[in-house]
């Protein structure tokens, strides 16, 4: 049965690994104990059963499989725990080579380099650590299907659409973890998408959680101008809401959390900024909220700003608390 093949495919240990949980110890017949990550837990009462791809969570007395626990933590219902799991499973190296192919297009595409440059995005080297790429439209499941791609699986991706197409389409890609953000050159089109799923954790984690310090934008090119002015301790939750992967990882350890989401006139993005650094402060964050020039985003300030380092970084050291 399908269900059954799914959880012998996915061991409950690697999804529990692959979101950031951590056994605190082992204990005996090869279980693990750690914090759980159902609730807030200040002592390991999350006990994992390798073998049997089991947990229990004698804290807040939930316990089952990986499809029950993707229920728990993603807080929906079984059917769509049960697609998030297969998407989890088949989705990396289907969107690697998709990801791969718009990184091809970007360079042949004039026009794609020229809106880069006009955001800002100039330096070859932001384009690499950004795996930065194209997606002309309309070659896209050619290229798959040729790889030996079923076009359902590419339609179940959101890659292509209901009718056929290539869903993405004069639009700028950025990969993801587990995901493609899409930005669109033209004005005629909604300016972000995503492919259906969760938008995954913060972005370039594994390089920004190594600092004390972290400064967190709500968008990908506030995180290319900031990277590119020298600033390689930044992150972006793609949006001013985090979710509850994105909040976990924020919080993983004591940090000091710069949120510098944008200066919008009408007070939407401080508002969030605002409820953001309460939770953050709860759970015993240094938070510190950065005043951009009014309108602006860090984008902004400096492309069209005319912001460098130097004053980004006087705007740091006034954050207030
Ligand atoms: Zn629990």
């Amino acid at each position: 049965m399908a269900i059954d093949e799914l959880k012998q495919q996915i061991p409950l240990l690697d999804y529990l690994q692959a979101h950031d949980w951590q056994q605190a110890r082992p204990i005996s017949f090869g279980r693990l104990l750690g914090l759980c990550p159902l609730h807030a837990d200040h002592k390991p009462s999350f006990l994992v059963d390798p073998n049997k791809n089991l947990f229990y969570c004698y804290g807040c007395g939930r316990g089952g499989d990986v499809i029950r626990f993707a229920e728990l933590y993603h807080q929906v219902r079984f059917p769509q725990a049960v697609a998030l799991l297969h998407q989890w499973r088949g989705l990396p190296p289907l969107l690697h080579e998709a990801a791969g192919f718009y990184r091809m297009q970007l360079h042949r595409h004039s026009e794609a380099v020229a809106y880069l440059y006009q955001r800002g995005v100039r330096s070859p080297e932001l384009i690499e650590h950004m795996r930065i790429g194209y997606a002309p439209g309309g070659c896209l499941r050619g290229w798959l299907t040729q790889f030996g791609y079923p076009l359902q699986t590419l339609r179940q991706a959101g890659l292509v659409t209901g009718s056929g197409y290539d869903t993405y389409t004069h639009r700028v890609v950025f990969p993801l973890e587990g995901n493609l953000y899409g930005r669109s050159l033209s004005a005629a089109a909604p300016p972000h998408r995503f492919l259906p799923g969760a938008k995954g954790g913060l972005y370039s984690w594994e390089q920004a959680r190594q600092y004390p310090e972290i400064i967190l934008v709500e968008g990908l090119f506030d995180y290319a101008a900031l990277w590119q002015a020298g600033f390689h301790n930044v992150t972006c939750s793609m949006g001013t809401h985090l979710n509850v992967h994105q909040h976990r990882q924020l919080c993983d350890r004591m940090r000091t959390v710069y949120l510098a989401f944008d200066a919008d006139t009408n007070g939407s993005g401080q508002q969030a900024e605002q409820s953001l650094a309460c939770r953050l402060k709860q759970q015993g964050m240094n938070v510190r909220r950065v005043l951009l020039p009014d309108g602006h985003d860090p984008n902004s300030f400096f492309v069209e700003g005319g912001g460098d380092a130097r004053q980004f970084q006087v705007l740091l050291e006034a954050a207030l608390p």
